[in-house]
């Protein structure tokens, strides 16, 4: 991945994507220092990405550090980034991490560095599996205590356990994993925010050691908008035989709908399909001064 053409930003400066390299003593590599964005554009421009950028640097804050950049300086190096590329549809994925000149668990002084790369990832999900719903095993890990790691940041450290569940779940042909948190009860996948529905009513679980995806909370305005209720609530792994649907969300994810999580089956329902039409067409730009060619 990192031999390729195009451009990645890196501290201020446009760099050849193949010489955007960090030195084997960075912090960040060996101690987990780092926080990161998911984001993807649409047409043109990338889908809240205000808030994306809120939570980056709200992220480093979370892990004691201050990303040396406005949350403007940050807006404007991605769109600008993005349309050096050339790319319309594509995904964006800030990074910012503790440097190089301190090799001890105390950093205090090193420079925080910030790097933003764009390149096209069309589905994050196999497109035809995903249609039919994708398969989910259960994860061994489960998600942090609040007290025992900063469990709502998008902080690297905690994708370890994401990794080493996706690749458990992969081991075994499924696609995904679904995780618990430390109380047993259902949480997400290793990058994606989960729902369910009964009885035309939606449940998710609160996010209050995961991820509130930006994703997650388009998906509950456009439920809402549509009269669907949402309930964001404790959900425990043996209620998941009376639901009826299931769909994950996530930047890279969309909406996917879910087939099968360990023993549970559900079907790719009508609200489902619902939220997955209307989450298309949320994303598309509404300043729209692009041609509907290029919005596709
Ligand atoms: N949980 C995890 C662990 C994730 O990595 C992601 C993707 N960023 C999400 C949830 C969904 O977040 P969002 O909708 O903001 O992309």
């Amino acid at each position: 991945f990192d031999q390729r053409d195009g451009e990645i930003w890196f501290n201020g400066a446009y760099v050849p994507w193949s010489d955007a390299k960090v030195h084997v003593l960075t912090h960040g590599l060996h101690y987990g220092s780092s926080v990161f964005e998911g984001e993807r554009a649409y047409g043109g421009e990338i889908f809240r990405l205000e808030d994306h950028t809120a939570r980056l640097i709200k992220s480093g804050e979370i892990l004691g550090f201050k990303i040396p950049y406005t949350a403007e300086e940050l807006n404007q190096a991605q769109r600008d980034l993005l349309a050096r590329s050339g790319l319309v549809d594509a995904y964006v994925r800030p990074v910012a991490w503790r440097g190089s000149e301190m090799m001890g668990v105390s950093a205090q002084n090193n420079t925080i560095n910030v790097a933003i790369a764009i390149w096209e990832w069309p589905s994050y999900f196999d497109p035809a599996e995903r249609l039919k719903g994708i398969r989910l095993d259960m994860a061994k890990y489960r998600r942090p205590d609040p007290q025992t790691a900063p469990s709502t940041a998008k902080a690297a450290g905690l994708y370890m356990i994401c990794t080493l569940s996706k690749h458990a779940a992969e081991a075994n042909g499924y696609a995904d994993a679904l995780m618990l948190d430390w109380r047993g009860y259902v949480a997400e996948t290793t990058g994606a925010n989960v729902f369910f529905v009964k009885d035309g009513v939606l449940h998710t679980p609160k996010a209050d050691c995961f991820l509130a995806g930006i994703t997650r909370d388009t998906v509950i305005k456009l439920a809402q908008a549509r009269g669907i209720e949402v309930r964001e609530r404790v959900i425990m792994p043996e209620e998941m035989s009376d639901m009826e649907e299931c769909f994950l969300t996530g930047t890279a994810a969309e909406v996917t709908p879910v087939s099968e999580i360990g023993p549970y089956r559900f079907e790719v329902g009508e609200i489902t399909r619902t939220l997955m039409a209307d989450y298309l067409n949320e994303v598309q730009p509404k300043s729209s001064t692009m041609p509907m060619a290029a919005a596709g």
